[in-house]
């Protein structure tokens, strides 16, 4: 038996023994997951349990180094953890911009204070934090954002940024508990001038206002800040330095992304068993490309994580990953016939199918568009002309 056999099994023993029932079904929608968070309420006594006992082996973020709260896993070993849960079905036991985004941006960036401070809080889920990027003048142009931080010497209160402007499609900020944010620090270069600053969205001067969505729902909100006072410390990398942060934060966002469409997919055929020929044809090319796309999102993931791949393959992955999605999405919505026009319906699934539908148009939106993506491959891998 190789070392790896032997954490596999150990690995699956420890999963039956610990993994509670409840939590071996796949996520429904997001409502389902555990953000975690000084407010977050559990929806059951087995979604408490199946964050505390993860949490406390490290493995909410299992290749994270152990003296950050992580598992201290191997590439090999946390492949093998997730094997193992994909087959028993197991959830993951956190859902969490901090795991997905600012993490590997902290284990990059961060001082070693603020490692030690954020990490272990972020892998346990005690902080639920939302991302201030996109503002109404800057989104694909991100760079062009304006809400502004100006540096104030304060001997009495202590040195610290005031940090004036608006946000946009900040995603949970109505819930999270503190935000990731980029602000300008300077006027004179465009990329150069950015800084990127945590704070609490309890500092006095921070308010949200949740927009309403065409699905119902409402899980993006504008984003004020008013003269928010944020300590000096609380900066990330260096002054100006923060586009390096964000671009590299937005790499694993972009991973991040690719993959939703496939958590808890499956086959489509499989799911959907069509009689009509040709949505059978079309629904078994999907399956075909699906395949394709784990295996080639799964290495360019591994490559990634090792340091090895290209620093624009999330795009190229958002792109295929997403698109995917979009047409998984399409296909169950015409494999449904009239089921697909249930809205408010109190036949079970309430509308699942056309909520689903409507939010993976978001997909190739969110973390920067499909055209921007094609935008950075033609530049920086295929390096086309005028690109
Ligand atoms: C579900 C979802 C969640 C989000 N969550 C967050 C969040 O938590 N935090 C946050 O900061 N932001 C968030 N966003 C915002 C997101 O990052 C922006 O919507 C995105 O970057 C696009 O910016 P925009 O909406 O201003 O569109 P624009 O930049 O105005 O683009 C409009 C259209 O023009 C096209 N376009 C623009 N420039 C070019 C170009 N150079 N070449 C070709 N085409 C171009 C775009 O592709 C798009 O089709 C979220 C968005 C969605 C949909």
């Amino acid at each position: 038996m190789t070392d790896l056999d032997a954490f596999r099994s150990d690995t699956r023993a420890w999963l039956e023994a610990n993994c509670p029932p409840e939590m071996r079904s796949p996520l429904r929608s997001e409502a389902d997951a555990c953000w975690g968070g000084r407010n977050w309420t559990f929806q059951s006594d087995a979604q408490r349990r199946w964050l505390e006992v993860m949490a406390e082996r490290g493995w909410t973020v299992p290749d994270w180094p152990k003296d950050y709260g992580g598992g201290g896993l191997s590439p090999d070993e946390a492949r093998v953890l997730k094997e193992e849960m994909q087959r028993i079905g197991a959830r993951p036991p956190l859902t969490s911009f901090g795991i997905s985004m600012l993490g590997p941006a902290l284990l990059k960036f961060g001082t070693e204070e603020q490692k030690k401070h954020y990490l272990g809080q972020i892998a346990r889920g005690e902080i639920r934090w939302c991302q201030g990027y996109s503002e109404p003048g800057a989104g694909s142009d991100l760079a062009g954002l304006q809400t502004k931080a100006e540096a104030v010497s304060d001997p009495i209160g202590g040195d610290h940024w005031l940090v004036t402007g608006q946000k946009v499609w900040t995603s949970y900020a109505d819930k999270a508990d503190w935000i990731f944010c980029l602000v300008r620090t300077s006027s004179e270069s465009k990329q150069g001038g950015i800084s990127f600053l945590l704070f609490d969205m309890e500092t006095p001067g921070v308010s949200t206002k949740p927009i309403l969505l065409i699905s119902g729902n409402s899980p993006f909100c504008e984003t004020f800040f008013d003269n928010v006072k944020v300590p000096k410390e609380q900066i990330v990398g260096e002054v100006n330095k923060g586009w390096d942060v964000a671009k590299y934060l937005l790499g694993h966002e972009r991973e991040m992304i690719s993959g939703m469409g496939l958590a808890g997919g499956g086959s489509l055929g499989a799911a959907m068993k069509p009689t009509d020929p040709l949505l059978r044809a079309e629904i078994a090319a999907f399956d075909v490309d699906s395949l394709a796309f784990a295996a080639m999102s799964e290495r360019f993931a591994a490559m990634w994580k090792a340091g090895e791949a290209h620093p624009a393959s999330p795009s190229m992955t958002k792109y295929a990953g997403t698109e995917l999605n979009k047409r998984r999405n399409e296909l169950a919505m015409a494999a449904s016939g009239s089921d697909a026009l249930e809205w408010d319906s109190e036949r079970g699934k309430k509308g699942k199918a056309p909520r689903d539908w409507l939010r993976s148009k978001g997909n190739s939106i969110e973390g920067g568009t499909s055209e921007i993506q094609l935008n950075i491959v033609a530049k920086h891998i295929l390096r086309l002309p005028g690109a």
